[in-house]
């Protein structure tokens, strides 16, 4: 249970096509190259996997424009559906103080914040300044205050935003690029399901290289690609939704999409056999019905039985896993300006020879072709 609605409430309402959009084009996040190998079209959309660095990102990319004309679009649906609980169509829910759900009187605080949030620490020291991009309404920022952490958030979706500060909670209304927030003040950055909704996670990732400051940690939790699921599934896998997912990673491109940003990996891992539960539902019918408390349980059992399995081959470097979690910091050794060309991110991201993957030697650039 993740406990968020990032929201893909049925992404039919807003199914989009590409004609429908205002759009621009998209080549790899990580390399700017626009010639991906196509796996898939949906929508008008093409799926696209970069040759060198293994990215996968959606051609052509929605506008910014776009994108916040859907989230506002979601945010409708949600005030509708959020009537009778307090939430109201116009306005948040009056909640103030910790969520009893989430940290009131510290029981019952989600299990996998808490293990997010011990393993930053570990890292850290202690708790320290934390900054959550795209916090949605609070409820993991709610658990890190409960927790000693100074915990800050960033939302675009302006109902969540609300909602989040009627928790009185310290957030910040919009996108990174937008925010004048200081330089190299926090000690910890978290990025719960936030990276695949990135279109250009690189320029967001070297935003947040900024903010963190030396020796600080950046926290990753994200779909991957290409897990077992991920690769029986393709098209069809949970996480492959559109308007919401733009990017998508694995193994071997996180790490390179990281070291480009001017992060080094300390640690990958991969967890979970399914993306939420929507998987065995992809393969039956298609996609989008709702899980069930079976389907939950079931699926907590297989993640706990094959956690073993996945840390034996995530220590191989092949991370089966729906999920892949980073753990990085700032590489003090980074030769990259942050707004910098390409070549500097290019050459960082060479530099990830620290991750054996599958991946077949992609460091010869083959000037045999003059
Ligand atoms: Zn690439």
């Amino acid at each position: 249970m993740t406990g968020r609605m990032t929201g893909h409430p049925g992404a039919s309402t807003t199914a989009a096509s590409a004609a429908d959009w205002e759009t621009l084009p998209a080549g790899c996040p990580i390399c700017a190259d626009p010639h991906g190998r196509l796996l898939w079209t949906r929508h008008g959309f093409r799926w696209l996997r970069c040759q060198r660095d293994g990215m996968v990102w959606v051609s052509p990319q929605l506008t910014e424009a776009s994108v916040d004309e859907i989230y506002r679009r979601v945010d409708a649906r949600k005030a509708a559906t959020l009537g009778g609980r307090g939430g109201g169509p116009s306005g948040p829910a009056p909640s103030p103080g910790p969520s009893p759900k989430t940290a009131g009187g510290g029981e019952r605080i989600n299990p996998r914040y808490r293990a997010i949030l011990d393993s930053i620490a570990a890292g850290l020291g202690g708790p320290g300044r934390l900054l959550e991009p795209g916090a949605f309404d609070g409820d993991f920022l709610t658990v890190a205050r409960f927790l000693g952490w100074e915990a800050e958030g960033t939302e675009i979706n302006a109902a969540a935003l609300a909602r989040a500060r009627a928790r009185g909670l310290t957030m910040h209304g919009g996108r990174l690029a937008e925010l004048d927030l200081a330089p190299a003040s926090y000690d910890a950055i978290v990025l719960r399901d936030i990276l695949e909704h990135l279109p250009d996670p690189l320029a967001e990732l070297r935003l947040l290289r900024r903010l963190l400051r030396p020796g600080g940690l950046l926290y990753i939790w994200v779909p991957n690609l290409g897990s077992l699921t991920g690769r029986l599934l393709g098209a069809r896998w949970g996480a492959v939704v559109f308007p919401w997912h733009f990017s998508y990673v694995d193994g071997r491109s996180l790490p390179a999409l990281l070291a480009a940003a001017g992060f080094r990996v300390e640690r990958l891992a991969s967890a979970n056999l399914l993306w939420r539960l929507s998987d065995p539902w992809a393969i039956l019918h298609g996609r989008g019905a709702p899980p069930g408390p079976v389907a939950r349980r079931l699926n907590r059992w297989a993640g706990r039985a094959l956690a073993p399995l996945f840390r034996l081959l995530d220590a191989r470097g092949r991370y089966l896993g729906a999920q892949l979690e980073a753990w990085a910091r700032p590489d003090d050794g980074w030769e990259g300006s942050g707004d910098g060309g390409l070549d500097g991110g290019w050459a960082a991201a060479l530099r990830i020879d620290a991750f054996p993957t599958d991946a077949r030697d992609n460091s010869s650039p083959s000037a045999t072709a003059t």
